[in-house]
């Protein structure tokens, strides 16, 4: 049997990995990415200037300059033993997509390494499989990546070859995003000139913006056997059925308690393999549900860190198989347990080092970081729904809403002090027009240290003292979707805001005065998003009802967001989404919604006949014959084995009832010719009856023979490493 031959390997691995010697991080690190040091070995100075040019100052790298930079690239990639080269692109699936060719072709018998400019700048994949949204019909199908210079190429390692990668866009033939990147790219110039505009009502010397972004990364690991003999996991990447195990996670002993030795090897292989490619891991802990690990790198600047993240995945996928380890990204692989998140901590740093999140105990400087700071606060106000549909998705609804924190309500946590500061500032009325610049007090805000801001770890959004954190992105999700919306929400917002000043100080106020009188306005209608209760609580979601915020639990109702008037608004008009891009994105991840439902209920079907009743039904039939014998011998039957009986019998007729009625409601679900009604048809009538047969299922797993139980059983997949 499939189980005891898994468990038998899982339980019997060596720990083969011993590394010796000492392992130098610092000489490790970038030492696979065409990085500064390696441009100025690799590229002649004007070739180097172009490039450097592109990244700081978005300046485009003309032909001939390509073709220099291609060549040097080239040399670089072959002294790196790389045979191939590939864009390297994120495609609407959520995962990362490369198309590999060979530096090397034939010519004249011989064999010569050829990688021209036009192959770095642009290629044309086929790629007419991926998703599109309906923006490419079969006779234009064509799409293009183009190289992205603010991201620098780097070496992928296979256990036999080496490839290039370089980091591009992916667009249509009509030049619609196809991917992620796209937008992000446009998000960041954005956002950029938007928050260098208010900069220059303060810092005269700014020129430019970054947005910076930290992504912690949870995830589940599971020994290879035990997760072969889950076809859950292996199809869905979680378990569809389980029982909880007797100990769980309530004795709080997992939490940063120490790393079991072969996950803490696996942990470091993935960190060795992350330096080399420039990633800048830094912290690594157990989590708080049993299997349950994250790891988190230092901040950089957005696209990099996206970058960054989407390469860290692949990676920890790689190592974890030569470890016999799966790493789970799923946000909820185990029912009952706490899921898996990715936080994203997100501030706005200018090209002079001032972190406009970061407040001081100057007044002057804390005006800016007030603009920013609630401006910040009044576009998550107006774009809740937006900053929730950019999260949603099928794995994602198993946190919010359901049984975890956070919920699908967006709000923000600020900390006491915060509160205080902003209370301070709305009731100060000693600012108005006719005041003079000497009376005008902003209430001194305290140096507010990192440890000392309050922590609430049931926030979707919480301010922690030099950053905010946007708490309710999925653990598998692709943090440019909601970094897109919040970078373009945040800049559409400031961009209002200028505009709005700007007319106070054309009509003769004075600047700080307009900024002030501005600032109280936007605030005030904004505070009802500001929360620093228990978001958990039932009397939140009741609270937030009254205030009118919006609770939007399953992503078929929460994309349609990406179609309101406040999209036109955030991204229509600042040019990071036409019209036609947004309803192809809506649609892409309706389908993607829709499928990924469409195969839990599949694979669920499947287990129910194929792993669930045909052990039930043999345990049945024995306890049936023994009870014949016992009967035939004239032995009394105890009641014990007639309530296990009619126990079984019961739980296996409703499993097989209710499995019967979800078949039947995919059926109709799947006559939907619109995607959104089809999308509510799988979440309304096939996805709720899941819970249903799972409660029947589980019981069938407590009451059957332990040795004729086929699925890995939670103890096993949560404890066994
Ligand atoms: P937590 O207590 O939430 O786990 P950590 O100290 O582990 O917080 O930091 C979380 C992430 O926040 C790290 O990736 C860190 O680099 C990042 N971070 C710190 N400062 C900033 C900033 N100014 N902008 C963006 N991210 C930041
Ligand atoms: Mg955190």
């Amino acid at each position: 049997m499939m189980r005891s031959q898994a468990l038998k390997t899982a339980t019997s691995r060596k720990n083969k990995f011993s590394y010796k010697g000492n392992i130098s991080f610092t000489e490790l690190y970038n030492s696979n990415v065409f990085d500064d040091t390696a441009m100025r070995d690799f590229l002649s100075k004007e070739a180097y200037e172009s490039v450097s040019n592109s990244i700081n100052d978005g300046k485009t790298i003309n032909r001939k300059m390509a073709e220099h930079v291609a060549a040097g690239m080239k040399r670089w990639a072959l002294s790196k033993g790389a045979s191939h080269y590939t864009h390297w692109f994120q495609p609407l699936t959520g995962s990362t997509a490369e198309k590999h060719d060979s530096f090397w072709e034939p010519k004249n018998g011989k064999a010569v390494e050829k990688f021209s400019a036009g192959s770095l700048v642009q290629q044309e994949p086929d790629a007419s499989s991926l998703p599109n949204g309906g923006l490419r019909n079969t006779f234009e199908a064509r799409g293009y990546t183009a190289w992205d210079p603010s991201s620098p190429a780097f070496i992928h390692e296979n256990t036999t070859g080496r490839t290039l990668c370089i980091p591009t866009v992916f667009v249509s033939y009509n030049g619609e995003a196809l991917d992620y990147k796209a937008p992000l790219l446009k998000s960041i110039s954005l956002i950029d000139k938007a928050a260098t505009d208010i900069c220059k009502y303060f810092l005269k010397k700014v020129s430019s913006c970054t947005a910076s972004l930290g992504i912690e990364q949870e995830y589940f690991l599971v020994d290879e056997a035990l997760y072969n003999a889950r076809p859950d996991l292996v199809m869905c990447g979680r378990t569809v059925v389980g029982h909880a195990p007797a100990k769980g996670q309530q004795m709080d002993d997992h939490y940063f308690g120490s790393i079991p030795d072969r996950v803490f090897n696996y942990m470091f292989e993935v960190e060795m393999e992350a330096a080399k490619l420039g990633i800048p891991l830094k912290t690594r802990h157990n989590e708080v549900a049993p299997g349950q690990y994250e790891c988190a790198p230092m901040f950089e600047d957005v696209n990099l860190a996206i970058d960054h993240n989407q390469l860290l995945m692949d990676l920890m996928d790689q190592v974890a198989h030569k470890h016999h380890f799966r790493v789970l990204f799923h946000e909820k692989p185990f029912a009952g347990i706490n899921g898996s998140g990715k936080h994203n901590n997100w501030s706005l740093i200018t090209n002079t080092g001032v972190n406009l999140l970061s407040p001081g105990s100057d007044p002057n400087s804390n005006l800016l970081f007030l603009t920013i700071f609630i401006n910040t606060i009044k576009a998550l106000h107006d774009n809740a729904d937006i900053i929730r549909a950019s999260i949603a998705t099928a794995s994602n609804d198993h946190r919010l809403g359901a049984n975890e924190a956070p919920p699908a309500i967006i709000s923000a946590f600020i900390g006491s002090k915060l509160t205080d500061v902003l209370n301070a500032f709305l009731e100060d009325s000693t600012v108005s027009d006719k005041d003079d610049k000497k009376s005008i007090t902003i209430g001194k805000i305290p140096e507010i240290m990192r440890d000392n801001t309050d922590r609430n770890r049931t926030s979707p959004f919480a301010f922690t003292g030099n950053k905010f954190e946007l708490r309710a992105v999925g653990s598998s999700t692709n943090s440019a979707q909601p970094i897109t919306a919040l970078n373009s929400a945040v800049a559409n917002q400031l961009i209002q805001f200028k505009k709005a000043v700007d007319e106070a100080i054309s009509k003769g106020a004075e600047q700080k005065v307009a900024i002030i009188k501005e600032l109280k306005s936007v605030l005030k209608s904004a505070q009802n998003i500001l929360f620093e209760g228990n978001n958990y609580s039932e009397e939140w979601a009741n609270e937030a009802k009254k205030r009118g915020l919006s609770n939007i639990k399953n992503t078929a109702e929460a994309l349609s967001a990406y179609i309101s008037k406040q999209a036109i608004s955030t991204f229509v008009d600042n040019g990071i989404f036409t019209k036609e891009e947004l309803h192809a994105r809506l649609e892409v991840m309706l389908e993607d919604y829709i499928k990924k439902i469409q195969i839990e209920g599949r694979i669920l079907a499947d287990l129910v006949y194929t792993y669930i009743m045909p052990p039930s039904i043999e345990y049945l039939t024995s306890l049936a014959q023994n009870v014949k014998i016992l009967k035939d011998s004239k032995l009394t039957v105890g009641k014990a084995q007639q309530d296990l009986i009619s126990e079984i019998s019961y739980h296996i007729d409703e499993t097989k009832a209710k499995t019967d009625k979800m078949i039947e409601a995919r059926r109709k679900a799947n006559n939907e010719t619109d995607s959104q009604k089809m999308a509510l048809a799988y979440h309304r009538n096939v996805k709720e009856t899941f819970d249903d047969i799972r409660y029947h299922v589980d019981k069938l797993e407590q009451l059957i023979d332990d040795r004729m139980w086929q699925l890995p059983k939670y103890r096993e997949l949560l404890f066994i490493k």
